[in-house]
């Protein structure tokens, strides 16, 4: 008999009802006012997160899917350009560059699960124009590697950031290094609104120019259309909810980095997992951890048993890397990250847990493998 769920992956009603009277007051405010599209929430956030990630620009965008192809778009990505991409990430990363009119190239990640600079050079070919490292997990890339790569090669950087809003690279945050980046603010991620939303972050005045036109029919602040562009505006109304968020948004990264802390502690013993780095083991990174994104052995038994003791797990992206979508065309061999993918589990990871839901999640882990290995020796 399956237990009563004890801990969701994730509380979606915990966005509303976290914050729920300060919401309705904000529906009331930017309702009474009529102030749906393009109005004063939405540019009061946008200065206000540029100035938190110490970025030039920050534009509102319907979704962080969007942003990136409209980022492909702003530096010319057209026919016959590739694209290199971290396999490790949604299909949305791949499905940006397409709609842009490029081909998307996947690679392999590395230990930590990001994009591995060495297969980004053995996948460069005269047809290559951009790379887009993916920091996943609220982990930010190698970037130094990268921008010697890419400097080497002449080819634009562009970040998918989308789950790594405050991480940081040498101090630096991630969405800052490329030509542009951009963040997600789809509900279950770090910065999340009541649906779909997301950002474009440009230090570059040009692509800034290019992006604001882009995101609202090609249409200067003067209302002269002056390019094809696309209706992909962040709602004023979600902007107003994000702009609320952003006020506790340090105290929900400490509290995830705290959570984090405690799945290493715990969890750091049994030798048929492999963790992600613990918080503040590396000094030049700084990460947010957007997911906790464990390798395990008898993954799907370990997923099976933890269901049957209420806790919700996820496989990354429903269990495929974006190469393994062979109905997309692609024909590339990614051993390292196909092995990745039978192993890869995410566990419950947010800012609804407590520190006892953790610790059960933990000891119901460390219960499978007592087990097992009882199993295993008999
Ligand atoms: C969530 C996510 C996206 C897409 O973001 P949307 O706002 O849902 O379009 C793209 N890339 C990565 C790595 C993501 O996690």
């Amino acid at each position: 008999m399956a237990a009563t769920p004890k801990v969701p992956f994730f509380d979606y009603p915990d966005v509303f009802c976290s914050d729920e009277e300060q919401l309705m007051e904000i529906f009331s405010d930017v309702g009474r006012r009529g102030a749906f599209i393009q109005q004063r929430d939405l540019k009061e956030f946008e200065g206000r997160l540029a100035e938190y990630i110490g970025a030039k620009y920050v534009l509102g965008i319907a979704n962080a899917t969007d942003a990136l192809h409209l980022a492909f778009r702003a530096i010319g990505i057209g026919a016959k350009d590739e694209v290199i991409f971290c396999s490790h990430t949604m299909v949305a990363t791949a499905a940006a560059v397409h709609f842009a009119g490029g081909t998307p190239v996947p690679v392999d990640c590395r230990e930590d699960h990001l994009i591995d600079p060495d297969a980004v050079k053995r996948a460069i070919t005269p047809r290559t124009k951009a790379i887009v490292p993916t920091q996943l997990n609220g982990r930010t890339a190698d970037m130094d590697a990268l921008q010697t790569i890419a400097d080497e090669h002449g080819l634009e950087i562009i970040e998918d950031s989308a789950q790594a809003l405050g991480s940081k690279f040498k101090g630096r945050c991630a969405g800052t290094f490329g030509k542009a980046g951009c963040i997600s603010f789809y509900p279950a991620k770090t910065l999340g609104c009541l649906g779909d939303g997301g950002c474009v972050i440009t230090n570059d005045d040009e692509m800034h120019r290019k992006l604001q036109m882009l995101r609202d029919h090609g249409r200067g602040e003067d209302g002269e259309v002056r390019m094809w562009g696309l209706n992909s505006r962040l709602d004023n109304l979600q902007a107003a909810i994000l702009n609320r968020k952003l006020d506790s948004y340090d105290q929900a990264v400490t509290r995830r980095r705290e959570v984090a802390a405690i799945y290493d502690q715990q969890l750091t013993g049994l030798s048929q997992l492999a963790l992600p780095p613990a918080p503040d083991s590396h000094p030049s990174h700084f990460d947010i951890f957007q997911n906790y994104e464990i390798e395990a052995e008898h993954r799907n038994q370990l997923q099976a048993h933890l269901k049957s003791n209420g806790i919700g797990t996820l496989l990354p992206w429903g269990g495929k890397a974006v190469h393994q979508f062979r109905n997309l065309g692609f024909s590339q061999e990614l051993p390292f990250t196909n092995r990745l993918f039978d192993r890869v589990l995410m566990l419950p990871l947010n800012t609804s847990l407590s520190d006892d839901d953790v610790l059960y999640v933990c000891g119901s882990i460390r219960e499978f493998y007592a087990v097992e290995r009882i199993a295993d020796a008999a």
